[in-house]
Parts: structure tokens; sequence; C-alpha cells
């Protein structure tokens, strides 16, 4: 059972019963697994907020609450997570609640380690076909998209889970509230996830704070590839969402730069992804920045579309966006 791939697999045990947990714990190790121990709701919650797991394993019956309180809370967090519910009483309840909250499975009280480790390789499996982790990161509202929306949404075609994370909210160009709108409906047509931040318009630093910000949604969606802004460009908060960016990615593997209207002539990709599929959901995506469109020439369907074929020439004349190379790693 000492196989690497499960020393990638981080899981949460939520289980109160002492001896029980020493026996599961010890289960564990044998297999290498990573994992956090809690012996409570509360002790979960608080693991939950620092960290991001693979697999959650908990039993049912806690001394505050049952564990199905705890997967709605985790789940949101971490929607790819697969849970083991365990239990001792075979209720009919307990099987409606797991099935709404789609557990991915249940454990009769007591089981043996084979039984377990079953479980947990299948889960594991599963979770390697899922694909990808990609997190898209723009200082403003409609930078991402702009950017890289063609290469997200083949992601997503791909089976890749893709997140955004944008760090103002825009306010120097436009109501806040708007704009969060706008970006609510582009992530939802390219079908991501979206982070969005609070950081000020125009004054986002290279500091501590946007470090932070990035580190947090990088635990939370640990991705293998991020998109991030160039340096080469003429807008102060682009410049430093990448160097900020490139601290708090400093272990992902993969990163690629975005061209943004800003950026300089200095900008010189070596990545071109052919988006020839997904020039539409890109236009699309750009396009439900409604409140721009008018004050902003290159938000233009057409220009979009000229850029994409510019950057083709690169590429045996498909249509592509063009990405600087920070690192690229395979799996
Ligand atoms: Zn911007």
């Amino acid at each position: 059972m000492n196989q690497p791939t499960t020393a990638s697999t981080k899981i949460l045990l939520l289980e109160d019963s002492k001896e029980f947990a020493l026996l599961l714990t010890h289960w564990l190790q044998l297999a290498n697994y990573q994992f956090d121990h809690a012996q409570d709701l509360a002790q979960a919650e608080r693991l939950l907020e620092l960290g991001s797991y693979d697999i959650l394993l908990s039993d049912i019956e806690l001394p505050t609450g049952l564990g199905f309180e705890f997967v709605e809370k985790a789940r949101q967090k971490m929607p790819h997570l697969a849970v083991v519910m365990m239990t001792s009483q075979q209720r009919a309840d307990y099987a409606v609640q797991a099935l709404r909250l789609k557990a991915n499975d249940f454990l009769f009280k007591p089981f043996k380690q084979e039984e377990l480790m079953a479980k947990l390789a299948g889960l594991v499996e599963q979770q390697r076909s899922i694909g990808q982790s990609i997190l898209a990161i723009g200082a403003h509202p409609d930078d991402v998209e702009l950017g890289c929306a063609g290469s997200l949404a083949a992601h997503v075609a791909r089976g890749d889970r893709v997140h955004i994370l944008t760090l103002c909210g825009g306010e120097a160009g436009g109501a806040a509230s708007m704009r969060a709108n706008e970006s609510k409906s582009a992530a939802a047509l390219l079908g991501a996830g979206l982070t969005l931040a609070d950081l000020a318009d125009t004054q986002i630093s290279e500091g501590a704070q946007t470090i932070g910000v990035i580190e947090r949604c990088i635990a939370q969606i640990q991705p293998q590839i991020i998109y991030t802004h160039s340096e080469k460009d003429g807008h102060q908060d682009h410049r430093n969402t990448f160097r900020a960016t490139l601290v708090a990615a400093r272990q992902v593997p993969s990163l690629f730069c975005y061209q943004a209207p800003s950026t300089t002539v200095q900008f010189i990709p070596t990545r071109f992804n052919d988006i020839g599929a997904h020039l539409g959901a890109k236009q699309r995506a750009v396009a439900a920045y409604a409140s721009q469109a008018s004050i902003r020439p290159y938000m233009q369907a057409e220009l979009i579309e000229a850029t994409a074929r510019y950057w083709g020439r690169f590429a045996g004349y498909g249509l592509c966006e063009a990405f600087e190379v920070i690192r690229e790693r395979s799996r």
C-alpha cells in the first residue's frame, strides 16, 4: 500500500471516538496518506479554513451535531471534495441525507482496513480523472476574460476545473456592484468559479496584502496552472498583480502571463493556445461586461478576433491566445 500516489492525496478525518481515530490514523499512515484529524465539528471547521483536502472521511454522529452539516460547508469551499461517511447505525434518514449531499461512499462500523483502503484508492483514481485545477488571476473585472477566456473555455471543455480570482471591484472604471454582477455572468458563461477580492482599484500593491489574497485562493483551489498578468504592462495594478502572483504561486507548477490592452511591445509570448473552437465563448464572456463595452474600444468582438488571428500567425495560422511562460511543468 506504500504507493507514491497516496502521498499527494490529503484527507480530513473527522472522528470523535479516540480509539477508532487511533486505528484509522494508523491505517492512513501505513498507506502513506497525508491527513489531518479533527475530533469535533469546531476543530474541523478551523482546519477547513487553513487548508484544502481531497477526501473527507467523516463520522456521522458527533458530539455537537451531525457530520452532514460539515459536508455542506466543506463542499462550498471545495466543490470537488470526495466524501466518505462512517456510521454504526443503518438508518434510512442517514442514507437520504448522504444521497442529497452526494456523499461518494458509506462505511458501516466496524469495517476492515482493506475495505477502507479500497474505497480511498477508488476515490484517488476518480479525482485524478477529473482533470487539472486552473486559476486565472486578474487585477480588475474583465482582465481575465480579455486575456485568456478562450484558453479557460478550452480547459473547461477538457474537464478541467477553472476558477477566476479578481483582485478588486473595478470601482475606478464604473459601479463596483454592477461590475461584480458582470463578473459573475462572465464566469458563469465560461463555467468557472469566481472569487471577487476587495483590494482598492488603482492601488493594488505587490506586497503582503495582495500576496495574502492570492495565497488564500491558491490554498483553496490548489491549481496546477495559473494564468496572470504580464509584467510588461503599462498599468501599475497589472504589474503588481504579476509580482504578487510570482511570490504567492511559488509552489504552483505552471505559470503563464496573458496579454492585456495595456501590455507594452515588450510582451514577448512563447506559448500560443489555439482557441479556434472557443473564440465565440471568449467574445460572449467579454460582452458580459456590458457597462464597459461602449467606453472601451478594446472590448469589440472584431478586435478580439483580430488579435487572436494575429497571434495565430505564430502557430499555424489558427486563432490563438498568446502567453509568456514563466515556467511550465507537466503533471
Ligand atoms: Zn485591468
